[in-house]
């Protein structure tokens, strides 16, 4: 998977605008649409990260699917699944950032993961897949649960954490995988402060988070103010399987959030974007976050 860094707007402004790039990747994909306009699903041959082996990845019209002038365009980043491990686009491609980054792990002996996730299907994968490394996952449970509380009657026991003060000690993991979670906390740059201190020298952040690639300045859209939650946008909600309101969103977020990794001691917060005709990772711009700790 060819990566490219971008460590700011600037920079990330130019390559959209590149025709060399994305207007490339983007006419291939309207190319290949134009031709199954007439179907509701279809394959495409591409080879799997998580499998490792080549599988026929299923496009179809679920999760936001859209009509356009061209007709039907499915939500690349969340279809191309594959029919055997079941992870979509931007599953595969965590796994694949997931697996390089620990290869740049100097010590192999005692590789630690924590994930902020642990009821989905990228935890079981983790779980099961990566058997030299010691992999913990958390839901966030509620105000009033303690950190590090596991919680029976669900099999496996669910574990649970607050992002903004982790119950880890200092200096435990080689690596941290956040997917979708920072737009939900309170205080964010409380949030990363907490991942450093976790983090072992040189650990790195893998991380996805809803991005207004856009914008300069994050937008906060709701808030914890003397112990009341108080709404300065209309609010929003993502799915949360454990929630059936879901999770509101507190923050949108611009490139001023890479400043806050920075801030807190993170040394190469990057933008990383990636597509890949050949292992299934298409829709263009699809990206991530990477940064190492000092
Ligand atoms: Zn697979």
């Amino acid at each position: 998977m060819k990566i490219k860094r971008f460590e700011d707007k600037q920079a990330f402004s130019a390559y959209l605008a590149d025709d060399k790039h994305t207007q490339v990747h983007k006419q291939f994909e309207q190319a290949l649409m134009k031709n199954r306009q007439d179907l509701d699903s279809f394959t495409l041959d591409g080879f799997c990260q998580a499998c490792e082996k080549p599988q026929p990845f299923i496009v179809d019209k679920l999760y936001g699917s859209q009509i356009t002038e061209q007709g039907w365009q499915p939500n690349w980043r969340e279809r191309l699944s594959c029919p055997e491990c079941q992870l979509n686009n931007r599953q595969r491609a965590m796994i694949h950032a997931i697996k390089h980054a620990l290869t740049q792990v100097g010590d192999k002996s005692a590789l630690k993961l924590y994930a902020m996730e642990q009821i989905t299907p990228l935890f079981q994968w983790l779980s099961s897949h990566l058997t030299d490394v010691e992999c913990i996952g958390s839901e966030y449970l509620g105000e009033d649960v303690t950190g590090g509380t596991l919680v029976d009657g669900i099999m496996p026991a669910m574990r649970h954490e607050n992002v903004e003060a982790l119950s880890f000690a200092d200096d435990s993991f080689d690596l941290i995988v956040s997917n979708d979670v920072l737009e939900h906390v309170n205080d964010p740059q409380m949030a990363i402060k907490e991942m450093q201190r976790v983090l072992k020298p040189q650990g790195q952040v893998l991380m996805s988070v809803p991005f207004y690639i856009d914008r300069e300045q994050s937008q906060r859209r709701a808030g914890i103010e003397n112990g009341e939650l108080v709404h300065h946008l209309p609010e929003q909600y993502h799915g949360n399987p454990l929630s059936e309101q879901g999770s509101l969103v507190f923050h949108d977020y611009g490139w001023d959030m890479l400043d806050d990794f920075r801030a807190a001691g993170f040394a190469d917060m990057a933008l990383c974007q990636y597509w890949s005709y050949f292992h299934g990772y298409l829709g263009e711009p699809q990206y991530y976050f990477h940064a190492t700790n000092t």
